[in-house]
């Protein structure tokens, strides 16, 4: 397998944006991933793995959960190794409107 899963958001992140409890996480439906090297968080952005798992999510059924320019709409910066769980169908919908938001999508945005 070319990813690992663990869990490295940005805790300055989590401090400024997120409820205590209420991470997406704790759904079981998001998972941070890394490569074999390790490189995780801000690191994994710059590995060629980190641009792979963007182009290739949504065939799997998953969404990088917080793309680049929406931190007004989803409260996070980039983090292109978060990836939520949504299935192919709903997958197939962001992979058609590139930018897209879970927020958007849900229309609660
Ligand atoms: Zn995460």
């Amino acid at each position: 397998m070319p990813f690992a899963v663990g869990c490295w958001d940005d805790p300055d992140q989590a401090v400024a944006g997120s409820v205590p409890a209420a991470s997406e996480h704790q759904t079981g439906l998001a998972a941070d991933l890394t490569n074999a090297s390790g490189a995780h968080g801000t690191a994994f952005n710059h590995t060629p793995r980190g641009g792979l798992l963007g182009r290739n999510a949504t065939e799997y059924g998953f969404i990088v959960r917080y793309p680049k320019g929406a931190k007004a709409i989803t409260g996070y910066e980039r983090e292109p190794w978060h990836v939520r769980y949504v299935g192919k169908a709903v997958a197939a919908e962001f992979e058609r409107r590139p930018g897209l938001t879970f927020e958007q999508y849900l229309g609660v945005a």
